[in-house]
């Protein structure tokens, strides 16, 4: 599997960060006001974090799932970073093996 390639994005909700997710939807992490990260968990299975913490986040969203969850997959994991706003953030993703 690739690193996905994030790019900025303009919503209706702000500037958000996504990627091509290879299924129809546009998933789009939104930071917070306070720059912490925001998250887009994909119909499709995969998800990432955008802005501060963002790493941190994920592995406390993937624990949290680990526990509540019937049926999670092993995931890919990595992560980014890229030119938002002016500044850097970080990007944190984890997409399923088996998606
Ligand atoms: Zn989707
Ligand atoms: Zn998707």
């Amino acid at each position: 599997m690739d690193d996905p390639i994030f790019r900025t994005i303009r919503t209706e909700a702000g500037e958000g960060v996504t990627y091509d997710c290879g299924c129809p939807c546009t998933p789009t992490a939104i930071p917070a006001a306070d720059g912490y990260a925001g998250s887009e968990h994909c119909c499709c299975g995969k998800v990432h974090f955008a802005g501060i913490g963002a790493a941190e986040r994920l592995d406390a969203y993937l624990a949290e799932r680990k526990v509540t969850k019937r049926r999670e997959p092993e995931y890919a994991r990595g992560t980014s970073s890229l030119g938002f706003d002016g500044r850097t953030i970080e990007v944190a993703w984890a997409f399923p093996l088996d998606a």
